[in-house]
């Protein structure tokens, strides 16, 4: 069983808040894991936990995560999460609207240490209500000035990172005849296939939703499988691009590829499956340093949006992957811990100053 303070002591998090609304029903936790380089800043994820158990760990796994991606992306901003737990009752607009309310002022509670935005089962709308709460929230709807929707810059910041990827470890700066296995077609693997395929890529593809995968099929001419055999794919590229988790003891023996790099976040189970693709000789992309996409336009939001250099900046993730991929190769560690030793240095000199 988790010991929350353990967990929080070993991670060093500076703040979990417990948040209960009793008129909506509201549950929610805010996580802020570190504020060295600025307020923490991290989505809202509206899921059903089997327990709050699960919730803490998500919410707290989730914010650490977030203060490396905005260190390595060289933002100003810290690590921060938020987990909002469904019960189903919020399926009511009405309930939904009184939660996310309740959540804006749990949020204004914290004086700005933490920026809500958008995450997986919240939309742009939610965060819209939340905001006649509090001002410390970002990814807004574009009609009210906002950067909207982040995913098809995060997917953009993904591709970046996969042709520094293809450079580096497939030696072609094409990716015709690149074969990428893309686990969710959903906001952020959509985008993903459509740019490859227009790049002249060979993508397989799965979702849970066969709906989206025929339309996907149709639109792009992209192979389906069934999910659970995405992982047996024979291919170049592995794009984890649904939920975390998905590089664990089980999945690891399957992997015929020589690269793993998608959008989603927390995507090894535990550190140490990081170590286990090195050794088996596979290429990890680090989650937190391909997907900073989608951080990045948020974060433009907050100094006045400009698209074109919201997209300049998500570009360099192709340098960041290089760099990364570089240090692991000089220093003869895992790209786990290259990405580590590039945050930490970079937060340390932050804390230095
Ligand atoms: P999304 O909810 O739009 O898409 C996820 C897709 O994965 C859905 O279509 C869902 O049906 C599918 N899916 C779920 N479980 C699956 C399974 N077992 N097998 C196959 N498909 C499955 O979410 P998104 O915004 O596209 O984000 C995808 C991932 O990227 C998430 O982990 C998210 O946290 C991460 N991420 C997203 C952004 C962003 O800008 N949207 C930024 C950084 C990280």
């Amino acid at each position: 069983m988790l010991d929350t303070m353990d967990y929080i002591v070993e991670h060093e998090h500076e703040q979990l808040v417990t948040c209960f609304d009793r008129h909506s029903g509201l549950r929610a936790l805010i996580a802020v894991h570190n504020t060295t380089l600025g307020p923490s800043l991290g989505g809202t994820r509206l899921w059903h936990y089997e327990n709050s158990e699960a919730a803490i760990f998500d919410v707290l796994r989730l914010s650490e995560g977030m203060t490396y991606k905005a260190a390595v992306a060289g933002l100003t901003l810290g690590g921060g999460k938020s987990v909002i737990m469904a019960d189903g009752k919020e399926k009511d607009p009405q309930v939904r609207t009184a939660r996310f309310q309740a959540f804006g002022r749990m949020v204004e509670n914290l004086n700005g240490r933490y920026i809500a935005a958008e995450d997986v089962g919240t939309t742009t709308a939610d965060i819209l209500t939340a905001r006649g709460e509090t001002k410390h929230v970002a990814g807004l709807p574009t009609e009210v000035g906002g950067s909207g929707d982040p995913s098809p810059v995060t997917a953009y910041g993904v591709m970046q990172g996969l042709r520094a990827l293809t450079e580096i470890i497939l030696k072609t700066d094409q990716f015709k005849g690149v074969r990428v296995a893309i686990q969710g077609l959903g906001k952020v693997g959509i985008s993903l296939a459509e740019q490859l395929v227009s790049a002249g890529a060979t993508v397989i593809a799965t979702d849970i939703n066969t709906e989206t995968c025929r339309r996907a099929a149709e639109e792009f001419g992209i192979k389906i499988v069934e999910p659970e055999f995405i992982y047996d794919v024979d291919c170049e590229i592995f794009a984890p691009c649904a939920l975390g988790g998905v590089i664990n003891d089980q999945t690891l023996p399957r992997l015929k590829c020589k690269i793993v790099a998608g959008s989603a976040n927390n995507q090894l189970l535990d550190t140490r499956h990081g170590e286990a693709l090195n050794e088996m000789g596979i290429t990890y992309a680090v989650d937190y340093v391909i997907n900073a996409g989608g951080l990045i336009n948020v974060a433009h939001e907050l100094s006045g949006y400009n698209k074109e250099k919201a997209l300049a900046q998500a570009a360099q993730i192709y340098d960041t992957v290089k760099k990364m991929l570089a240090l692991a190769a000089s220093e003869k560690i895992s790209e786990v811990r290259a990405a580590r030793m590039m945050a930490q240095e970079r937060l340390g000199a932050v804390a230095a100053r």
